[in-house]
């Protein structure tokens, strides 16, 4: 069990009284780089203790290197160097096939015996509920319930870490997101410049300004962020539609409208909420 001390870096960002634990569970390594990278950082930085868990190693992800072993133990080598520029304390792959993606975005049919979209939810819940029971976990990031933009692997993190939350009794889960209605804004602008760049995807992705409980400001985590990102090189340098090829190559103004917050919808807070930190505490609904 880890030992609960207070860090010596916590460096003057926040004062805390108490170290809390945050596990942040992700399908593939480098979504944790777009979605949650400044909260875990910001946390981290606070002196709470930080854990990533990942379902799979992306080992079917678009990259120059050939699908397979070789991609998935490079791509857990980039999640292991994410996870130390954002101040993570532990990384585990919970060990699933990358489902992958069909062309047209929908299920693969050629995906491995073990891909993580055809794994029991109860039985796959169990095992992230022993890590959060052996964490002591005091909060869980999941999915919200399309996926995000609606990968396979992504919804079935919705499932599986909500289901672990009810089992291991984790008090706050947040669905990590992005608020959808600034994103297309700055995607409408961006597409000027990347006309590569395909907006279409995005336009019923993620979750409407109107349910995001959580807007997490993480500005002063945008170099960490940022260093989370380059991290994941192998998918950077795919085809040049990539999400994170074509985010990265955004200049920095842009980046920092676009990355400056991260957004989480909490269930069981009131709608309407405004709260601007994971473990604050939501007001009576
Ligand atoms: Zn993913």
């Amino acid at each position: 069990m880890p030992a609960k001390a207070h860090p010596n870096r916590a460096n003057g960002v926040n004062l805390i009284d108490t170290v809390k634990t945050a596990v942040f569970f992700h399908a593939h390594p480098d979504d944790e780089a777009l979605l949650t990278a400044g909260t875990m950082a910001m946390l981290a930085a606070e002196g709470h203790r930080v854990v990533l868990v990942v379902a799979t190693s992306g080992e079917r992800g678009q990259a120059d290197i050939e699908p397979g072993e070789e991609l998935g133990a490079t791509r857990l080598a980039e999640l292991y160097k994410s996870a130390a520029a954002l101040g993570c304390a532990r990384v585990v792959n919970l060990g699933y096939g990358d489902s992958g993606l069909a062309p047209d975005g929908g299920i693969a049919e050629d995906r491995p015996g073990d891909a993580f979209i055809d794994a029991d939810t109860e039985e796959a819940a169990r095992r992230l509920a022993a890590i959060l029971t052996e964490e002591k976990a005091d909060l869980l990031t999941i999915y919200d319930p399309a996926g995000g933009y609606g990968h396979p692997d992504h919804v079935q993190v919705h499932r599986v870490g909500g289901r672990a939350a009810e089992i291991a009794r984790t008090p706050i889960v947040l669905e990590a997101t992005v608020n959808r209605d600034p994103l297309l804004r700055a995607l409408r602008l961006a597409v000027r410049f990347y006309p590569q760049l395909d907006i279409r995807a995005f336009e019923r992705a993620y979750s409407p300004g109107e349910v995001i409980t959580h807007r997490v400001n993480v500005r002063r985590f945008a170099r960490q962020k940022r260093a989370s990102m380059a991290a994941h090189a192998s998918q950077a340098t795919g085809a040049d539609t990539r999400t994170l090829g074509v985010l990265l190559k955004i200049p920095q103004p842009l980046y920092r409208l676009v990355f400056g917050t991260e957004w989480y919808v909490r269930r069981d807070a009131p709608l309407g909420s405004r709260l601007r930190h994971p473990f604050e505490i939501p007001p009576k609904g």
